[in-house]
């Protein structure tokens, strides 16, 4: 088989959801590095969550255990500050311990056509080597809330409808972000208890519209490997989408590029192609 691309998506204990530098999480950074290297991926970029929403809602049954102290009595989301120090002192311990095992610096910045300005008071972005940009809250009763909290409160194909409707003012300005990312967020959460197994492509018209709003931004796809969708590929290239990465979203080491060669056989029956290193986005 040909290389493996490097995963684009990764997050260790500098990622509020993974419980912080302080808790169990610790040194995943560097056990990721480990199973990357025993995997032969030759390349990842460590993703780290930037969250800086304002008015972020959640019920506590959508928090795990471990993120639960960061509700307020309200409800309200707080989520501390990116150690960004403790970050880079990290990948730099990390590059020198793997030198065969291209290390790259990135973010995922969680609503970046809501809070490019935050962020800039905060950090600059073009220091990092890859900002992906992610959905993962949606507008409700003048607050943002998570679509597995909306899902309570909601007609379920609603949430979808509402979450892909986001996406073409998620990339319609300018803000610094290559790839946008698991496009099928709001499907993770489907509630199947009550409607039954998803089929995604009820949706089909809201996922291309959402799909030629990220191509016509010249933005590239993420194929999140999570769970692999056929028809992500084929209705990304049919919408005009020349460019994809590989992002496992893994928050612990053993889910490091998981499902990456069904997901490469999958994109090059639509021909996407590597570059010329495993960074390289995927073009066709
Ligand atoms: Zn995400
Ligand atoms: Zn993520």
């Amino acid at each position: 088989m040909t290389m493996l691309p490097a995963d684009s998506h990764v997050h260790s204990e500098f990622s509020w959801d993974t419980g912080g530098p302080d808790s169990a999480a610790r040194g995943t950074m560097e056990a990721t590095c480990v199973r990357a290297v025993r995997i032969g991926l030759p390349a990842l970029f460590f993703t780290e969550h930037l969250d800086l929403e304002d008015a972020w809602f959640s019920d506590p049954e959508d928090f795990a255990d471990h993120e639960r102290h960061l509700l307020d009595a309200d409800g309200i989301v707080h989520v501390p500050r990116f150690d960004l120090n403790g970050y880079l002192e990290s990948i730099d311990r990390c590059r020198a311990a793997f030198p065969e095992l291209r290390i790259g610096t990135g973010l995922e910045f969680g609503q970046p056509h809501l809070r490019a300005e935050a962020v800039r008071q905060q950090l600059d972005l073009s220091d990092f080597d890859l900002v992906i940009g992610s959905l993962h809250t949606l507008e409700f009763e003048g607050r943002r809330v998570e679509p597995n909290t909306l899902f309570r409160r909601l007609p379920a194909d609603e949430v979808i409808r509402r979450y892909l409707a986001e996406v073409p003012a998620l990339v319609a300005g300018d803000e610094p972000f290559e790839i946008v990312t698991h496009l099928d967020y709001a499907l993770r959460y489907w509630p199947e208890e009550t409607e039954g197994p998803v089929n995604p492509r009820r949706f089909e018209e809201e996922f291309r519209t959402a799909l030629r709003a990220i191509a016509d931004s010249g933005r590239a796809l993420e194929m999140n490997t999570r769970r692999l969708w056929p028809w992500m590929p084929r209705w990304w290239s049919e919408e005009g989408g020349r460019a994809i990465s590989f992002g496992s979203d893994a928050h612990a080491p053993h889910a490091l590029a998981h499902g990456f060669p069904e997901a490469v056989a999958m994109v090059e029956a639509f021909g996407f192609r590597a570059g010329a290193t495993a960074q390289e986005l995927w073009r066709r």
